[in-house]
């Protein structure tokens, strides 16, 4: 069998501990999951989890021990910066408890959900997808995979963001409103997970703009430190 034009590459991650990579299929991302984050976009209380995606190659791979790159996008003057804990799925499945969950963890990672604020901001006004917003080219900036069996599972640790080494954003993963397994049983109930997914779930407060030449230092404990720099 031959394709009638040339066929697009497999987005990947490298992985902690090995040569080989882990094949991206598609990023999904949790909306506002942690409660002062919500509060800072204006919203309160507990609600169920919601979902958007990103296409799997706007996944920019950051090797261990590199720095990052990525292009200040088009058509936003306020594009910000989202630190989060990566879910990296192993085993598919749908319908999955929390408490089978972890059985479907392959690893983690540190992430960036990267956002043009301002278009996200307009669609939200007009009842429009976000994803002028949030699915644009470039806007996962993701660093290697710590597979579970080295981290066990990750329900704490500090994570936090620098902007030209001064604090951004600084919370614990067990802050996260849903929790990683609870996560993964809302959305395996919507879509059937694969392995090669990635969720991303959420970031804390404290998001705010970086423009040209700005690094971006977001770290997780346990999970090491991913260095971005927009060009
Ligand atoms: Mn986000």
């Amino acid at each position: 069998m031959a394709y009638v034009i040339s066929a697009p590459a497999i987005p990947s991650l490298p992985v902690v501990g090995s040569a080989d990579r882990f094949p991206v299929r598609r990023v999904y991302c949790v909306g506002r999951n942690y409660e002062a984050h919500a509060k800072e976009m204006g919203f309160t209380g507990r609600e169920p989890p919601f979902f958007f995606l990103k296409p799997a190659d706007a996944v920019v791979p950051v090797e261990a021990g590199t720095v990052g790159q990525i292009d200040y996008p088009s058509q936003t003057k306020d594009f910000h910066h989202e630190i989060e804990l990566v879910v990296a799925i192993g085993k598919g499945g749908k319908n999955i408890s929390a408490a089978d969950a972890a059985k479907h963890i392959y690893g983690y990672a540190v992430g960036l959900d990267m956002t043009r604020r301002d278009l996200q901001g307009d669609m939200k006004k007009q009842g429009r997808p976000w994803c002028i917003g949030k699915a644009f080219d470039q806007s996962a900036p993701i660093g290697p995979i710590t597979p579970i069996t080295a981290s066990g599972e990750i329900t704490k640790g500090a994570l936090s963001l620098t902007v030209n080494d001064k604090p951004r954003q600084s919370s614990d993963v067990s802050m996260l409103i849903w929790n990683v397994n609870e996560v993964i049983e809302h959305l395996s109930a919507a879509w059937e997970l694969a392995p090669g997914d990635l969720i991303m779930t959420g970031t804390p407060e404290g998001v705010a703009a970086v423009v040209s030449g700005d690094r971006m230092s977001g770290r997780i404990e346990g999970l090491g430190t991913l260095d971005v720099v927009v060009r």
